[in-house]
């Protein structure tokens, strides 16, 4: 018998036939249920931090035609695409990259991952040329900002800092080989264009706000700065449509109560 089948035969809850009764139970028992599939499921994953879906995971609003990336292939495709902005990168602006360093390195040794790359990860970043906004994180602390979005989050950590948190959620969430996946799984060549690209699906942007307020917060920058990302982002977008980053990351009508109400409930989480 499996596991889930032992505990809940300890709970009085199965039958000699394995089917499961919905009466009958002890309050206690019926109250220990939940807990104990969390401890099957859900506690797998470290303390406050989703598992991701995965690439194949089918879902109503994405094609179900999934091809999963070979090894290696989601790396090389990130890889790939720093190496890109690496070549367009400007020449050092000392104080500026030092300060983005500075809040990328908070943010990923705050990220609440089993995985060690984050807490020791090397700060990396550029500036690359570029009038609309736009970001991105490509391993846990290597991010680039255009020059465009480096002056529009010139004068505040937080507002920098929520850019940044909501780029590397993306990464800790395994988005990257979701839409790599969806793509049918392109050469690392194609792969790293789509990478820096391809807007996000909606479904991405709902599964990252949480997360990415987390971080926020942990790292000791206000969560709420998040909705004043957005929307200093939107002036910038113009009557013509969205660009850049906002144009990658495409929001929801309702997108400044969802921040806020993530925002709120990790605020007990600042330092
Ligand atoms: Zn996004």
């Amino acid at each position: 018998m499996s596991l889930a089948g032992r505990i809940l035969r300890a709970l009085g809850r199965i039958g000699t036939h394995g089917r499961i009764g919905t009466h009958g139970l002890p309050g206690v028992c019926r109250a220990l249920l939940p807990a104990a599939f969390c401890g099957l499921t859900a506690c797998v994953a470290p303390p406050g931090l989703s598992p991701g879906p995965s690439p194949l995971d089918p879902r109503t609003v994405l094609p179900t035609t999934a091809r999963a990336p070979a090894p290696g292939q989601v790396g090389a495709s990130l890889d790939l695409a720093w190496e890109r902005l690496r070549a367009w990168a400007l020449p050092a602006d000392e104080p500026a990259l030092a300060r983005i360093a500075r809040t990328a390195g908070r943010l990923a040794r705050a990220a609440p991952a089993a995985d060690p790359a984050w807490a020791q990860a090397e700060p990396q970043v550029l500036i690359v040329p570029g009038d609309e906004p736009d970001a991105w994180c490509l391993a846990p602390a290597r991010c680039a900002l255009t020059l465009s979005m480096a002056q529009l989050l010139a004068r505040d950590d937080a507002l920098l800092a929520a850019a940044l948190a909501h780029e590397m959620a993306h990464l800790m969430l395994d988005h990257a080989r979701e839409r790599l996946a969806q793509a049918g799984a392109p050469v690392p060549a194609v792969g790293a264009g789509l990478l820096l690209e391809a807007p996000h699906h909606r479904v991405h942007e709902h599964e990252v706000l949480g997360l990415a307020a987390e971080l926020m917060a942990r790292a000791g920058y206000d969560p709420r700065a998040s909705v004043g990302f957005f929307a200093a982002l939107a002036p910038v977008s113009g009557a013509g449509g969205s660009v850049g980053y906002a144009r990658r990351h495409p929001l929801e009508a309702q997108w400044p109560d969802v921040l806020l109400r993530h925002a709120r409930r990790v605020l007990p989480l600042l330092p």
